[in-house]
């Protein structure tokens, strides 16, 4: 199967022509979770540019992950495939890097392509006329090309966006339309704004999820097990920006991210943070209050780099516009997963729950007819090749998992569209500094999830209508049998449909 579809990558022919083929601009963003997204009805914030984007585009209600962590969804997204089938299963290596991807069909029709930003893949990206990888932290990155290293002194978000303008500018040159994939390291660990946000959020007091301080009562091992917590596993110096103590654990590592800062943006830091971490040392807080002070830091500057995101979102909606852009090229907003903010009490992501397993996406395409759409469809990342190759007159490989989202984005709903979706996270990792959440594997329809922690043989099933905050583990319990049934033959046909066979069997 692979040789064939290899094999046809030089002879794809597009079914429009290339003067008519829109340019594509893909943002993608690092841990934006939905519920830090306006346009998603965020009571933490607004995302201006963003919200308009859905506002003009289409807005996917029900958008999911398949595994949800940084290189893994990379890979999902760029081949259409669950991450057993591209080999990403984990952070560690194993890409494919062979298959086909969007990027090399795009490039073989004749588009100019570029990725710019963090890769978190592997192997240097191949279907790329040209690559900058982002290497770092949110101060000073390096940028490497297949030309060199080259070391930046800007914050990394506002780095990233101008490299992809000028790439873009450069393109235009060329008749050829342009694909590019702006790929942030925002909004990931260590949420370090940028000087002009470093005020933002201040003043306010950011509500509290309703789950804060959760239990884990009734929900398998794994979910107490999981270190990330955010009364526990956040540390001072690094993700809290505290002054480090003697010996204390990642506290160089938070001494290294501030060194990379110049000698402005260091002065800059400390006038803001200085008198904040001076008056949180005088309040001596502890228990739950300093639980509620660890959230509130931790999602105001959350937030704050959200802000950047957003931010970049709207000059490069500007660039598009004044250099007569807009109306032929097709903007997508999406990120590599959701996040936890505050929600079970943990920050980061890697479980099933719905504020990791979803993440947002919007559409804009300036040539459909209608305006402010919303999508109730479950979609997945493995829909994003296919409807990147959709939008530019390719056809999808028929070894692609994913289906592309153009249809339902004009609201020309397929009868055959999916009502199950299938999840499968399988990174194991140890130590104090990992987050050593468990495998498990799960299946999504509109109203349930049912999930496998296969390592502690354990099961976990959800009404998400009557329980949206996933709080009420139903598995086993009286009157949940039929719906179990029901959901535990559908992951068994999700698992054979995908072939996948890693893991423990149900
Ligand atoms: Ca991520």
């Amino acid at each position: 199967m692979l040789h064939k579809i290899l094999l046809c990558i030089p002879f794809v022919i597009p079914t429009a022509a290339a003067g008519d083929r829109p340019n594509i601009v893909f943002v993608y963003a690092d841990d934006h979770a939905e519920r830090a997204v306006g346009a998603y009805g965020s009571p933490l914030t607004k995302t201006p540019h963003i919200d308009a984007l859905a506002a003009e585009g289409v807005r996917f209600r029900n958008s999911f992950v398949a595994n949800s962590i940084c290189g893994p969804a990379r890979a999902t997204v760029l081949t259409g495939l669950h991450s057993h089938a591209n080999g990403k299963k984990h952070n560690g290596g194993g890409f494919k890097d062979e298959l086909p991807t969007w990027a090399k069909l795009l490039q073989a029709s004749g588009y100019q392509t570029a990725m710019i930003g963090k890769w978190h893949i592997g192997p240097k990206p191949s279907g790329f006329d040209h690559w900058a990888i982002a290497k770092g932290g949110y101060y000073g990155p390096t940028m490497v090309t297949a030309e060199g290293k080259t070391k930046t002194a800007g914050y990394t978000t506002e780095v990233i966006t101008q490299a992809s303008l000028d790439w873009i500018k450069s393109s235009l040159e060329a008749d050829e339309p342009f694909a590019i994939w702006i790929n942030h390291a925002a909004s990931h660990r260590t949420w370090m704004p940028g000087p002009q946000y470093h005020d933002r959020y201040a003043e306010q007091v950011l509500p509290e999820p309703s789950s804060l301080f959760d239990d884990y009562a009734g929900r398998s091992p794994g979910a107490a097990a999981s270190q990330m917590r955010i009364a526990r596993d956040l540390f001072g110096a690094y993700d809290l920006k505290l002054p480090p103590e003697e010996g204390e654990v990642l506290g160089k590592r938070g001494n290294d991210l501030l060194n990379s800062m110049t000698e402005t943006q260091r002065s800059a830091w400390e006038a803001a943070y200085g008198p904040r971490n001076a008056a949180f040392a005088k309040a001596g807080l502890e228990g739950d209050a300093l639980v509620r002070w660890k959230y509130q830091r931790y999602i105001r500057d959350y937030l704050r780099c959200v802000d950047a995101l957003d931010d970049s979102l709207g000059q490069v909606r500007s660039f598009l516009k004044d250099n007569g852009l807009a109306d032929n090229t097709i903007v997508i907003y999406s990120s590599d997963q959701g996040f936890f903010l505050g929600e079970h009490g943990w920050y980061d992501k890697r479980w099933m729950y719905e504020p990791s397993m979803r993440t947002p996406l919007i559409i804009h395409d300036p040539r459909a007819k209608s305006q402010g759409i919303v999508v109730d469809q479950l979609v997945q990342n493995i829909d994003m090749a296919p409807t990147i190759l959709e939008y530019a007159g390719l056809e999808v490989p028929s070894s692609m998992h994913g289906a592309s989202l153009a249809s339902l984005a004009e609201e020309k709903q397929g009868p055959d569209w999916r009502t199950s979706i299938y999840y499968h996270y399988q990174q194991r990792d140890s130590g104090r500094t990992s987050h050593t959440v468990a495998p498990h594997y799960g299946v999504r329809t509109k109203q349930h999830k049912l999930i496998h922690v296969y390592d502690f043989d354990a099961w976990e099933l959800y009404d998400l209508e009557g329980d949206p905050d996933e709080m009420h583990n139903l598995f086993g319990t009286e009157g949940a049998g039929e719906i179990t049934a029901t959901l535990v033959r559908e992951l068994q046909r999700l698992r054979e449909k995908f072939q996948d066979g890693t893991g423990k069997a149900i």
